[in-house]
């Protein structure tokens, strides 16, 4: 089932998800969907908060960008970063953030110690495209989204587009939840 993205001024968005505590038919059928909203939206990652979910679940899915055809679809529960080695900067963009875009330093590479979708702890090391996505969503599930983390000059630039964002005006392909804007009138 497709879900609609929630966008950037949403509450969701914001919170520190929860972590499972196991996976049940409802979570296979929400990565399901996940995986489906993510590609209908032609995204490479998604973390549950951004279809309302407040948990600590994430998918992704590179194989469609150059040079990762090979790299499996994965499904991330409960993830911790247990280190991290080098810098890079890379532009990123947000299926929460339609039309936005701006360069992102992180970590090139990171360890990451997580829950498969049978639940089963895992370690694994990843790098470049793969390591990107992972920290992107990871910081989703903190409330924390990528345009926090633009130099101030590059935020400056975009903040007309969110403000657009913010007070509901959504131009994006594929389905949204657009929060009902507040009216500033104090009658009623
Ligand atoms: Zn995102």
């Amino acid at each position: 089932m497709i879900l609609p993205i929630n966008i950037y001024s949403d509450d969701v968005l914001r919170r520190k998800a929860r972590p499972l505590k196991g996976v049940d038919a409802e979570i296979v059928e929400l990565v399901e969907s996940m995986f489906e909203s993510m590609r209908n939206a032609s995204g490479i990652g998604l973390a549950a908060p951004q279809v309302g979910h407040s948990l600590r679940l994430l998918v992704l899915d590179v194989s469609c960008v150059s040079k990762y055809e090979d790299e499996k679809p994965m499904v991330v529960i409960n993830p911790h970063i247990l280190a991290v080695r080098g810098s890079s900067e890379m532009e990123e963009g947000c299926l929460s953030v339609p039309g936005v875009q701006g360069d992102v330093v992180r970590p090139s590479f990171i360890m990451l110690k997580y829950r498969d979708e049978h639940f089963e702890e895992r370690i694994g090391e990843f790098s470049g495209m793969v390591a990107r996505v992972i920290q992107h969503e990871i910081d989703h599930l903190d409330g924390t989204l990528f345009v926090d983390r633009l130099e101030k000059r590059d935020r400056r630039k975009i903040q007309k587009e969110l403000s657009a964002l913010a007070s509901g005006v959504v131009n994006a392909a594929y389905p949204v939840v657009v929060r009902e804007v507040v009216p500033t009138s104090k009658t009623s």
